[in-house]
């Protein structure tokens, strides 16, 4: 032993320890040093550090450092002299309890020695004190056998035998039937478990038990238990490094009716209600309430009871909450009329909660805006923002795939897009629509639905970006899910789910349950609206929504959304009443007949459009020029082939029924037999099988191995100039019409997949052409923006050249994320990316979260060149990431000028913007 340990401090009374120094104290230590130090009444104790855990666990012969029992003893002394009591004093014994404590909490790794002090003579002091005999053989066994076990690792099973002995001998059933004589004799028994186990009395200097104590929570720190924790937990020793000791003189609730024990929150959890919130028993300990022996009582009713002690419950509270600035959730115990805090700790809360008592807090002046803003995790807003599963629900689900989009949603399930809209907008029932995997066409069986589930694709999926944007909860990739279309079911192993079945989907948690399942509704409140107003003023990045149409930006709007950074037109080339006309456009053989279908989708487009702006204004409208490849509108090869295969029997059956009318004359001697009818024309059946045959000509034509890095995007936009060409006039004519309205509107529009400025070059110059034309013919003056979707790798390398062509980018980082990692979006999460997760070799899923190691690495590079090029260039991002907190903080950082997410996101992206901020500061 150097002289450097026996000079040291080894033990701090909770009255000068440092309430900040988790390291030396641990968590619970500081903490109750702190309590003391701000003047709560906690009961007085000491804190030995976690160094002399370390100086004990490191010498070779398990010793504590040399000075240390000495330092024990004297801070004993001062707890003396604070509680008027003497440690193994028979007159008026101090019993104390002995805690671990690390700097980080580990629930339930290390054991609480209660009761420390008692032995045969100061057992005799406590019941004379209290009068209890049965309440002193009570606390004598508890200590005996928690001693037993902790100190000396007697195995409890050894004392369970004792009591259960006694108990059958005693015939009750429960402890509380067990009288003063039977805790004796408990507790006597006990003595002999310990000694024939150790090999040693039971240690009857309370010195001697306190050293033996405080040995064994050293010990535990090294114990398999607390080992495995750390190591699970990732728990290394800069976080925390040794176990503290707290040695704390008991109180007791259960000293009669002049004491009590509970448990409170200073505020509601549930509600945030600025209102005590709690329960407390009376003549009871803290362990009566966790064993349920006695239901407790609300805390309110404590004023009738103890009317003083309420209010000093209250004084308790105003002054944890005026010195932790957050809502604590506390311990106390009331011993013959003394209120002690035993512990206190930041309350948790639900986001309704979190959200209410930040506005008041921040509204009575106890913390600012910004800490306001600062308490509350955005993605915990979803809670308030969709409707969920009953929090008391605790059922099995049936099957579990990706938390596609939010909330949760119960409906009778339904296996294709025709029978889902029949049920859902025809009969106007709830239902589920569950595919293998969506396509664009499904797309009115969306509209018709609670909730999709599918059992193929990714989080960014068509079923998954567009269930997020219409703001219906999906669950996507549930693999465990075989969909036979055809016979209308589904099975999951054995289970069958039939059309008409009721299930409950969750896109929070991607778990899928058979039968309804008891929600919650979602609760924007106006604490919320205040806390996000705040969130607007202090965020630097803009918020917009994705949103395709004008309802979903009225619901955009309603969450906050500053405009609409992405507006996929696809999604109204698939509305019902447009598909036929696509179809037509692209299975068109001659320019001519092409241009035909495109002279119908023109107004259909500028009325969709105006609609938009007119829904957003004066706030900025993107719209983005057709992206997927067009074979996904038509019908899929296998499809084609079915029906025209069926078409072709059809076609026999009308003729066997020419045939038979035939034949029945001959029969009946009559010239026709009305009772042989034609089924339908034969022309009509040969046109049908015609234009079928066209498609599949068509579709086949149009098939590639690789669709996604295919004909698609602005790829599509030359060589079809037509279809482009008519967007770009029907958004120019839109704008014209809400100008001549006096309507004040930010169109802009914007080009997918663009890899060289040459591409925009092209695209650019119908959008003058066509600007110059509808001006002409409008008289207006448009402003329409013109800017390029930056998603492909080369774009990003060659930003300064396209930052000539355009006014702003907007990174589409779902596909920027495939082509940087080469991961499918629509497979990868379903297939290695969870295997990546769990064995760390990525930490996350970068299409849930953006990789700003590669992906974020070339949006700053673009950021930078495309500055550099055009310095009042504005850039965005419009993929999924831009609804995802730490995303949104690198977007900030890299220097971006709007995100843009679905419409129920918007919420949490205008929280985290504000982080963003305060946290950069
Ligand atoms: C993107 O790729 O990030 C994007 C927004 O476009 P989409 O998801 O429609 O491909
Ligand atoms: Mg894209």
């Amino acid at each position: 032993m150097n002289a450097d340990s026996a000079a040291k401090k080894w033990a701090y009374a909770f009255t000068e320890g440092d309430g900040k120094n988790k390291q030396l104290l641990g968590g619970k230590g500081a903490n109750l040093c702190e309590m003391t130090q701000i003047g709560l009444n906690v009961p007085p104790g000491f804190v030995i550090t976690t160094e002399a855990c370390l100086h004990y666990l490191d010498t070779g012969s398990k010793e504590v450092p040399e000075d240390m029992m000495r330092q024990v003893r004297e801070h004993m002394a001062a707890v003396e002299e604070a509680t008027g009591k003497g440690f193994g004093n028979p007159e008026n014994p101090l019993l104390v309890s002995v805690r671990s404590g690390s700097a980080l909490s580990m629930p339930g790794m290390m054991d609480t020695i209660l009761n420390l002090g008692l032995n045969p003579q100061t057992l005799q002091g406590e019941i004379a004190q209290t009068g209890d005999a049965r309440f002193g053989y009570d606390a004598f066994r508890r200590f005996i056998q928690l001693f037993g076990k902790v100190a000396m690792d007697v195995p409890d099973e050894l004392f369970d035998a004792e009591f259960n002995a006694v108990k059958q001998a005693a015939h009750v059933t429960s402890d509380v039937g067990l009288s003063a004589d039977d805790l004796k004799e408990i507790s006597e028994r006990f003595l002999r478990v310990f000694e024939e186990h150790t090999g040693r009395p039971f240690p009857e200097d309370p010195f001697d038990q306190l050293e033996i104590a405080i040995k064994a929570v050293f010990r535990s720190w090294m114990g398999k238990r607390a080992v495995d924790y750390r190591r699970e937990f990732k728990i290394t020793p800069d976080m925390a490094n040794g176990t503290a000791v707290n040695i704390c003189t008991m109180v007791f609730g259960n000293r009669g009716d002049d004491s009590a024990t509970g448990v409170a929150f200073t505020r509601n959890p549930g509600t945030g209600e600025d209102k005590l919130f709690g329960e407390y028993l009376v003549n009871a300990q803290g362990e009566d309430v966790v064993a349920g022996i006695r239901t407790p009582k609300p805390i309110h009713k404590l004023k009738d009871e103890m009317p003083e002690m309420a209010n000093q419950l209250d004084q308790l509270r105003d002054r944890l909450e005026g010195h932790y600035k957050e809502v604590q959730d506390f311990e106390f115990t009331i011993e013959r009329g003394v209120l002690y805090c035993l512990q206190t700790r930041n309350g948790k809360m639900n986001a309704v909660a979190m959200v209410r008592t930040s506005v008041e807090m921040a509204n009575a002046g106890l913390i600012s805006k910004e800490q306001a803003l600062l308490r509350v995790d955005p993605m915990h807003l979803e809670q308030m923002l969709y409707p969920r599963l009953s929090p008391e629900f605790k059922g099995e689900p049936l099957a579990q795939g990706l938390p596609a989009s939010p909330g949760a949603a119960a409906g009778y399930a339904v296996f294709d897009a025709d029978r889902a809209e029949v049920q859902g907008k025809d009969m106007g029932r709830p239902v589920i629509l569950v595919r293998e995997e969506t396509k664009p066409e499904d797309i009115h069986g969306f509209f018709a639905s609670q909730g999709i589930l599918t059992s193929r694709g990714g989080k960014t999926s068509h079923a998954a970006v567009v269930a997020r944007g219409m703001g219906k909860p999906c669950v996507a990739g549930a693999e465990g899910i075989h969909v036979d279309v055809q016979r209308r079911e589904a099975n999951v192993g054995s289970q069958l789910i039939r059309e008409g079945d009721m299930i409950t989907i969750d896109g929070s948690s991607g778990n899928v349950y058979l039968g309804q399942v008891p929600m919650v509704e979602p609760e924007f409140s106006d604490e919320l609206k205040t806390l996000l107003n705040w969130a607007d003023d202090t965020a630097y990045l803009r918020v917009m929504a994705n949103a395709d149409t004008a309802v979903d930006a009225a619901r955009a709007l309603k969450f906050g959304a500053r405009g609409i950074g992405l507006c996929r037109t696809e999604r109204m080339f698939n509305a019902v009443d447009r598909l036929p006309v696509v179809i037509e456009m692209i299975v068109a053989d001659t320019e001519e007949q092409r241009q035909a279908a495109l002279d119908k989708l023109l107004p259909m487009q500028r009325a969709d459009f105006r609609g938009l702006f007119e829904t957003m204004a004066p706030l900025p409208v993107t719209i983005r020029l057709l992206d997927p490849p067009i074979h996904e509108f038509l019908p899929t090869e296998r499809q084609l082939l079915s029906d025209i295969d069926q078409l072709k029997h059809l076609r026999d059956s009308v003729q066997g029924l020419d045939v038979l009318a035939a034949s029945t004359m001959l029969l009946e001697g009559v010239s026709s037999s009305p009772s042989v009818q034609p089924l339908v024309s034969l022309e009509l059946v040969e046109a049908a099988i015609a234009k079928k045959e066209q498609m599949l000509l068509k579709v086949r034509q149009l098939t590639e191995v690789n669709p996604m890095l295919g004909h698609r995007g602005v790829r599509l936009g030359i060589t079809f100039p037509e279809i482009y060409r008519m967007q770009v006039r029907a958004i120019l004519e839109a704008e014209a019409e809400c100008v001549a309205k006096g309507i004040e509107v930010h169109p802009q529009m914007m080009v997918p997949q663009v890899c060289t400025a040459e591409e925009l070059c092209v695209i650019r110059s119908f959008v003058d052409e066509i600007k110059a034309e509808v001006e002409a013919a409008s008289g207006q003056q448009l402003r329409c923006r013109f800017g390029s979707m930056i998603e492909v790798v080369r774009a990003c390398m060659r930003a300064g050249n396209l930052a000539q062509q355009a006014d702003f980018f907007s990174f589409g980082t779902n596909d920027l994320t495939q082509a940087t990692f080469s991961f499918s979006r629509e497979d990868a999460e379903n297939k290695f990316l969870p295997m990546y997760n769990q064995r760390g070799i990525l930490q996350d899923n970068p299409f849930e979260v953006l990789d700003t190691k590669g992906v974020g690495k070339l949006m700053e590079l673009a950021v930078q060149w495309g500055k550099e090029s055009k310095p009042d260039m504005s850039f965005g991002i419009c993929g999924e990431h831009g609804g995802h907190p730490s995303s949104i903080a690198f977007c900030h950082k890299a220097g971006l000028h709007y995100v843009s997410c679905s419409a129920p996101r918007v919420p949490v992206a205008r929280l985290a913007a504000a982080h963003a901020v305060l946290k950069s500061e």
